[in-house]
């Protein structure tokens, strides 16, 4: 395809994409704050996420450390905000507390302290969801929802973390399984707001669940393949 060709395609998509987030807002059991398109441009060039910045799209997501760093560095002059949502083994904790904004999978205060540690003292504070395995999926990342209101307490306590809320993916499961594990997240997110009003971020719903997600309180939906196509 053409660049331009490329670019048409994108914008198609991502409007289509920001349709359907603004049709299931209408039904959403928490309508504010409006709900975030954070789009996940992992295996995608720095290319397209350029592409997509100038369309508007500021926020992206990505899941390899390596692969992330790079795109964050090749795309420095653009005031994005970056959001590592894979899975983060503490030996490359440094990379993301010195390259991203966000860290949507943190699931263990041994994690929470390195970060704390490693974030640039010139930089500001780290936001932090924490990943709760709903599904209790076995060899999944996440902790259990028992164990989030002491994990939340902890990292309350480091200054350069900033805890934003929570964020799940959810086993693939038949609508009534999903809808039960979307509720039960935001359930506990309503909760721990009481506790910590700042936080503003409820992280779920992807390309195939993303209006559900929504119905059920989700403040920011992930989404690659409906507006990237399929990965390389
Ligand atoms: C890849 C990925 C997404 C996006 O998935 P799509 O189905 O392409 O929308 C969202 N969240 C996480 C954590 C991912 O790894």
């Amino acid at each position: 395809m053409t660049d331009l060709a490329t670019k048409n395609n994108l914008a198609q998509c991502l409007s289509r994409v920001k349709q359907q987030i603004a049709e299931a807002s209408t039904t959403s059991l928490h309508p504010e704050p409006a709900v975030e398109l954070l789009a996940v441009s992992k295996k995608h060039p720095a290319a397209k996420i350029q592409q997509l910045f100038a369309l508007g799209q500021s926020r992206f997501g990505e899941n390899y450390v390596q692969e992330g760093v790079a795109k964050v560095q090749a795309l420095a002059h653009l005031a994005i905000d970056w959001h590592f949502i894979g899975p983060l083994q503490s030996n490359k904790s440094r990379l993301v507390a010195e390259h991203f904004h966000w860290l949507h999978t943190l699931d263990s205060l041994k994690l929470a302290r390195r970060l704390n540690a490693q974030r640039p003292v010139d930089m500001a504070p780290l936001n932090i969801l924490i990943q709760v395995n709903i599904s209790q999926q076995a060899s999944k990342s996440g902790i259990s929802l028992a164990q989030v209101a002491a994990l939340a307490g902890a990292i309350d306590t480091l200054d350069n973390l900033c805890l934003r809320g929570l964020m799940c993916i959810p086993a693939p499961e038949d609508e009534s399984h999903l809808r039960a594990d979307f509720l039960a997240m935001h359930e506990q997110f309503s909760a721990l707001q009481k506790q910590y009003p700042q936080l503003d971020t409820l992280s779920m719903g992807m390309s195939a669940d993303l209006g559900l997600a929504i119905e059920c309180g989700s403040t920011m939906v992930r989404v690659g393949s409906a507006i990237f196509g399929q990965r390389p």
